[in-house]
């Protein structure tokens, strides 16, 4: 049985929610995520590995967002967002700050708040009791901001990937920008999409809108493959806590 919510028919439905009332909901973005990568990254390295999660533990996988906030500046061209802006300290990883081709994603936060929101309520509605909210960075940290919020509106435990002991080591998911973290898990997830030959050969040349640990160095399929190995353990076990939790405290 498919684990995406579009797929179900009615009947799915019901089984998997009765099984394990986990909503997961990869928070995307279409970003520029260096020449190597897809501009849909951060929702398909998402998404793949809540279809992982979900095979193992159950739930049902929504759609992906594409819309989300960060950091904006506004200038005579007009306003730069996110990795638009090099702002690095590190000497070594700079490049040109410039509209970057193909992001368009850019909500305000407020609005980007109300979308959560209305998809949380109606999550909720639906018969959910857990989501999981992760990808994009910005966008992740507002859901994640959101917890208690969620709970007092909704009666909804939420929860993101990160907070693992591993995060700072590029273990966790999606924990860097297009570097060695997230180029790992696109590799194991979506081989076919990536193509680190599209980066400067030159190892001197930073790549443009990359942050992080050089992914033309430090990247590959086996790390991506054992950083979704370990972190679905991790977040399995979590789960299965919060779905013993719930099992006491019928609603
Ligand atoms: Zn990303």
């Amino acid at each position: 049985m498919s684990v995406l919510y579009a797929e179900l028919r009615p009947q799915q439905f019901r089984e998997r929610l009765a099984a394990a009332p986990i909503a997961y909901l990869p928070l995307g973005t279409l970003e520029w995520h260096g020449e190597h990568l897809p501009l849909g990254s951060d929702g398909l390295q998402a998404q793949g590995f809540f279809v992982a999660l979900a095979q193992e533990v159950g739930g049902i996988v929504l759609p992906m967002l594409f819309l989300g906030p960060d950091r904006v500046r506004e200038t005579d061209g007009g306003p730069l967002y996110g990795m638009d802006l090099c702002l690095t300290p590190s000497p070594e990883r700079q490049y040109p700050t410039q509209q970057l081709d193909g992001s368009a994603y850019w909500a305000p936060d407020a609005l980007y708040h109300d979308l959560l929101r209305a998809t949380l309520a109606q999550l909720a509605r639906a018969g959910f009791r857990i989501v999981v909210g992760h990808g994009h960075g910005p966008s992740t940290h507002a859901f994640d901001e959101g917890q208690e919020e969620w709970h007092e509106s909704f009666g909804l435990e939420t929860l993101t990937c990160w907070g693992s002991e591993v995060d700072g080591e590029g273990l966790g998911i999606q924990v860097d920008h297009a570097a060695m973290n997230e180029t790992s898990l696109m590799m194991a997830l979506h081989p076919e999409l990536v193509d680190l030959t599209a980066l400067p050969a030159d190892p001197t040349v930073w790549p443009v809108g990359v942050g992080g640990s050089d992914p033309r160095v430090h990247a590959s399929r086996e790390l991506g493959l054992r950083i979704i190995a370990l972190q679905k353990e991790r977040m399995a076990g979590l789960l299965r806590a919060l779905l013993a939790d719930l099992s006491d405290w019928p609603v």
